[in-house]
């Protein structure tokens, strides 16, 4: 029985009992907050949070395990990312900032920089056709001096792309269609999007690029090393959480947020446990705010941040890994290979059950991991391959090394494909502004906006890669949300007002 808002930090036994909690004066110390998530921005939130003196600080977690769309797994020589893998950037991100004096990050350099682009009749392009190309289709993206615009970012590209190849004397045209179409592929991993014609321009524009190297990578420690730097976690005992020990709750699935009225808010769990709080965090995807808000919030959110919800968008962008016994198999002057389809290949493609090979745009050796090759899927073709037996994927991946490559690629010894969006705890893989949240003039900004009483207590608060404004889709950006709800909190409870 809550007979005190303060006993019912833990399990009540009915709803109606802990809404009749009366009223009580919170501190640091009393208020019960509840965040819901344990990817980077629920850690940054809760270990923030904890640094600031809050001791009543619990995270509830879906999973099995936490740190979200960061997923660091033993996997061949040693560690693997099935989610976030680069830091990207080195100024302007806190993750290269918290890490930098560690010695564990490594740049990747040049090595991104060497790319082959092969075509569906195994024609390897020489470097001169290729760097021609490529440098009118990276110089056709939208830079630091180009005014904001409206439209998509595809459009954009497109456009210049042409008016600057168009330029070029003897121009094969049918190749250099064919380079676009793979730019716009890896483009479309870059933001998370199916296609870049629905990618706001303006979006693109206000996400703000860290300097230094893009690709900073983690070698055989994976990313989940920057969650355990996060909360202190003692660097021998893989299962230690640091000052997290205690604060979190796995297999804990929220589907129920019940923020009705002024004071406490009422959540419950799948198996029916209902849990009392002062002021919730909610760190979910995106893509879990589509599928579920209408059964998850009671009362509905309101207008402003359902129209964030629906406008702005999470996309698919799924890994492949392959494992060979020995090294892996693609020459040495081959560290990544790009498909380039043929327009009668692509038809003949588009005819046969194998057509989701179509989104298939790179892969790539994984530094560190000698034996490991890595692939990139995305779209509705990601989704659908996501739905297919791990073998039939694997048959597939094979053909198309027969199709393109100008050398035999053995069997793997062992493969992996992630499914990011089938999984209903993320439902995609990083969220990107489009042009109908253009239009509908919203965005992160109101994702991001938390709900409160008259007297600003924030009740119910966001938190998110999707809620930032300039680092959305990366784990900078989500850590960023988490400390920004954290600091809201502590800004509240060190208000002078005596009553909270
Ligand atoms: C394939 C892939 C590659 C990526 N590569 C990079 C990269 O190289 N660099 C980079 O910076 N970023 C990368 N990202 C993006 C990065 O991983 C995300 O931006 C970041 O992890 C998001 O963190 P978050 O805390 O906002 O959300 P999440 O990490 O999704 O955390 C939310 C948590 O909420 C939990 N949850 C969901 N629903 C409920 C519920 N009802 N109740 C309780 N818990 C719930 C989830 O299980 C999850 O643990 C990549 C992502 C993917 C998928």
């Amino acid at each position: 029985m809550c007979s005190k808002a303060n006993s019912c930090s833990t399990t009540c036994k009915t709803m109606t009992t802990c809404a009749i909690s009366p009223p009580v004066l919170k501190s640091k110390e009393t208020a019960r907050i509840v965040i819901i998530g344990s990817g980077p921005s629920g850690i940054a939130a809760a270990t923030r949070l904890i640094e600031q003196g809050f001791k009543n600080v619990r995270i509830l977690e879906a999973e099995n395990r936490i740190g979200g769309r960061i997923n660091s797994i033993e996997y061949a020589d040693s560690i693997v990312d099935l989610g976030a893998q680069w830091c990207h950037g080195e100024t302007g991100n806190v993750v290269y900032e918290r890490m930098k004096d560690l010695n564990v990050l490594q740049k990747t350099g040049d090595i991104a920089d060497v790319v082959r682009f092969v075509r569906s009749d195994k024609a390897n392009l020489s470097e001169e056709t290729v760097n021609k190309l490529m440098k009118i289709a990276l110089g056709s993206l939208p830079g630091e001096n180009v005014p904001a615009f409206n439209g998509s970012l595809g459009d954009y590209v497109t456009k210049k792309y042409w008016e600057e190849v168009d330029k070029l004397e003897n121009v094969d045209r049918a190749l250099a269609s064919e380079l676009l179409q793979n730019f716009l592929n890896f483009e479309c991993s870059v933001e998370g999007s199916d296609h870049l014609f629905e990618v706001s321009g303006r979006g693109h524009l206000e996400f703000v690029e860290s300097g230094g190297d893009n690709s900073v990578h983690w070698c055989n420690k994976g990313y989940k090393t920057f969650l355990r730097v996060l909360m202190n976690s003692k660097p021998d005992d893989p299962n230690d959480l640091g000052v997290l020990n205690g604060h979190v709750e796995l297999n804990k699935r929220i589907v129920e947020i019940n923020w009705q009225g002024t004071n406490e808010v009422h959540l419950r769990t799948w198996n029916g446990e209902l849990v009392t709080a002062d002021h919730v965090i909610c760190t979910v995807s995106l893509g879990v705010l589509k599928e579920q808000h209408e059964k998850l919030f009671i009362p509905a959110l309101p207008e402003a941040k359902l129209r964030a919800i629906n406008a702005l968008k999470l996309g698919t962008v799924d890994k492949f890994l392959l494992e060979y016994t020995n090294e892996q198999p693609m020459p040495k002057d081959w560290p990544s290979v790009n498909f380039l389809w043929r327009e009668q290949d692509l038809q003949e493609l588009r005819g046969t059950k194998r057509f989701w090979l179509e989104s298939v745009g790179y892969f790539h050796i994984v530094l560190c991991q000698p034996r490991l090759l890595e692939g990139w899927i995305i779209g509705e073709h990601a989704r659908y391959m996501e739905t297919l037996p791990e073998e039939e994927v694997l048959e597939g991946l094979q053909w198309l090394f027969r199709k393109f490559l100008p050398f035999d690629m053995p069997q793997p010894k062992s493969f992996l494909r992630t499914q990011w969006h089938s999984n209903p705890n993320f439902r995609g893989s990083y969220s990107y502004r489009t042009t109908y949240a253009d239009a509908l003039r919203t965005g992160p900004w109101d994702l991001e906006s938390p709900l409160g009483d008259v007297s600003g207590k924030p009740r119910l608060q966001f938190a998110g890669e999707a809620s930032s404004k300039t680092h959305y889709s990366t784990v900078h950006g989500a850590t960023e949300t988490g400390w920004r709800e954290a600091d809201r909190l502590n800004a509240y409870y060190s208000r002078d007002s005596p009553s909270k």
